[in-house]
């Protein structure tokens, strides 16, 4: 365990990124709910992974979530002044719960 973290420390992209509960109030805001316990399917490797456990890359222009298993690219935010821009290709579907009675 004392390794994988010396590990982690060594990566320099980690410092950059946070997990995907920490972008979920943009996510809500961009899908309308709470999304961070949303399942997803990475259209790359097929892995499914809850939303809040992917890679989020706050630093650019935008907001990159990336998928735990292959790192590959799943959702890019941008929010422009007039608009928000949702690039969802890497990603084969998202679970939606809806509220029960609705
Ligand atoms: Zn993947």
């Amino acid at each position: 365990m004392e390794e994988r973290i010396a590990m982690m420390r060594d990566d320099p992209a980690v410092d950059l990124t946070v997990d995907g509960s920490g972008v979920g109030g943009l996510l809500a805001s961009v899908f309308g709910g709470e999304m961070t316990a949303t399942p997803g399917q990475c259209a790359h490797c097929n892995t499914v992974s809850i939303v809040g456990t992917m890679r989020a890359y706050t630093r650019g222009p935008g907001v990159v979530l990336r998928c735990p298993a292959c790192a590959e690219v799943v959702i890019r935010i941008v929010e422009t002044p007039t608009a928000t821009i949702v690039d969802v290709r890497g990603v084969s579907y998202l679970r939606i719960e809806r509220a029960a009675g609705r």
